[in-house]
């Protein structure tokens, strides 16, 4: 299948040859002739499909098709235009023909950065991104070009609605991206006001991990006669990651096992997930300390900050990324090649989303989580959830000193990006003890069952998972 036979225009496949895609992945096969033939879609595939594509594609094909003549002035032409005619120059709303809502800001400018790759080569067609965190003048600089495309949070996206910087009344297309990660963050009153203030025209299409319960309910009531579009792929089932839990007796075991296992010669960049901001700073400046290049990424840092430690990740100058769930939801580096669970997530769905951090792009990728003995159900709800056996590993000489919590299966020997070995089978379970002596050192007091500082048990909210009273803004 090529790119050609799903009915795009040249200008767009040419781009999508310059940035190296040879061929469509299986969401793009199926969404884009649809989306084309402007069907309304309900797509559940994940991060790391190209689904992103998969919904730009057909988007910037049809935009394309549109007449200039029918395009308008910009804001800033029609000013320009009543200055010439001695009237006062009055503001005008941008008039977007697509919008993409997205739930963090991560993504919504890798969506934009991707929508500029696959467009290079329409110049009429603009695409911005809307977020919290951005200086006004800045976003309303941007509207003032009214850009055909607008990529945005939905928070944000309400304020310039309510102030009526933004008209939709000419919008073509709706697009939720990772809306059941929206509902989950509490944006569904702020999503349900986007949708009531565009065209009943519009085409929509909504891509979820799931389309059942709420998301469900929600996608049929936006959506007319959808084509329901479901994935099931390698990439979804994460098969080319390999995944791991080493047990660790305490929090100095497990500090000793990170700093070792980020010594992998195998490992390129890596992404620690932690459960608090706090922890992601101090083990930032830990590991700084250590001779790692590292830097923390989380929800309390500016727009600016974060911006500008993502460039670093991707340009290599970061190796290391200390992260919360949200912050580092979106990223997509394909040289990523380990993501670490220094704590273990709240939700199996954001075990799916971490994970998935590596393994972009076709690559290979190795997923680790640093487990206390007292979370052992835990690992089994994420195992439940994947409907995957995580194996677990012992490195000589940072064995657990408990067996209590018996390592079930163990992949000794090192991992090679080359290799592509996916989570363990069912029936590889083993209770095997681990091997090597216990080594006595670290006896570092009673922090098992630690998890980080500020951390209450239970409490869905303890990242910086952005709650309804303050949302993305
Ligand atoms: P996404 O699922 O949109 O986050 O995309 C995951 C990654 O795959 C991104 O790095 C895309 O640039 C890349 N990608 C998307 N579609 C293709 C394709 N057809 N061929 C190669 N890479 C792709």
């Amino acid at each position: 299948m090529t790119f050609e036979a799903l009915g795009l225009n040249t200008s767009i496949i040419k781009a999508l040859t310059d940035a190296g895609y040879t061929a469509p992945t299986p969401v793009q096969q199926q969404a884009v002739p649809a989306a084309i033939a402007g069907k309304d879609l309900l797509v559940s595939s994940q991060t790391g499909s190209g689904k992103t594509a998969a919904f730009m594609l057909p988007s910037l094909h049809r935009l394309a098709a549109i007449e200039p003549a029918a395009a308008g002035k910009t804001p800033n032409q029609e000013m320009q235009a009543s200055r010439a005619r001695g009237e006062r120059p009055r503001f005008k709303a941008a008039q977007p023909k697509m919008l993409v809502l997205t739930p963090t800001r991560e993504l919504a400018l890798q969506v934009t950065t991707n929508t500029d790759k696959y467009s290079v080569n329409l110049r009429r067609i603009k695409a911005v991104s809307i977020l919290g965190g951005m200086p006004y003048p800045k976003q309303m600089q941007l509207l003032a070009k009214n850009p055909e495309i607008l990529v945005a949070t939905p928070g944000r996206l309400i304020d310039h609605m309510e102030s009526g910087k933004i008209d939709f009344s000419q919008l073509e297309i709706l697009v939720l991206d990772e809306a059941d990660r929206m509902l989950d963050m509490g944006f569904i009153d702020d999503i349900e006001k986007i949708v009531e203030a565009t065209p009943a025209t519009r085409q929509t299409m909504l891509f979820s991990a799931t389309l059942d319960g709420v998301v469900g309910n929600m996608a049929r009531r936006i959506t007319k006669e959808p084509q329901i579009i479901q994935i099931v792929s390698s990439a979804n089932k994460h098969e080319n990651i390999t995944q791991r839990v080493h047990f660790v007796d305490d929090l100095s075991h497990k500090n000793r096992l990170l700093d070792h296992l980020l010594r992998d010669e195998a490992l390129d960049q890596a992404v620690v997930f932690t459960a608090t901001k706090r922890d992601a700073d101090t083990i930032a400046d830990r590991l700084n300390i250590a001779g790692f290049s590292a830097a923390a990424l989380h929800g309390d840092m500016h727009q600016g900050a974060r911006n500008r430690t993502l460039d670093s990740l991707r340009r290599g100058q970061v190796k290391i990324l200390i992260a919360t769930d949200v912050a580092a939801r979106g990223i997509d580096v394909p040289t990523i090649t380990h993501v670490f669970n220094y704590d273990l997530p709240k939700f199996p769905e954001d075990y799916v989303h971490r994970i998935g951090r590596t393994g972009r792009a076709g690559r290979n990728g190795l997923a680790i989580s640093l487990v206390n003995h007292a979370e052992g159900m835990h690992v089994k709800r994420i195992e439940r959830f994947t409907k995957q056996l995580i194996p677990v590993n012992v490195v000589e000489g940072y064995e657990p000193k408990k067996t209590g919590s018996a390592p079930r299966t163990s992949r000794p020997g090192g991992w090679k990006p080359g290799d592509n070995r996916g989570g363990a089978k069912p029936g590889q379970r083993s209770f095997s003890k681990p091997s090597g002596a216990p080594r006595r050192e670290g006896v570092g007091g009673s922090s098992e069952g630690y998890k980080g500082p500020g951390f209450k048990a239970n409490n869905p909210y303890n990242s910086d998972r952005p709650r309804r009273s303050y949302g993305d803004r």
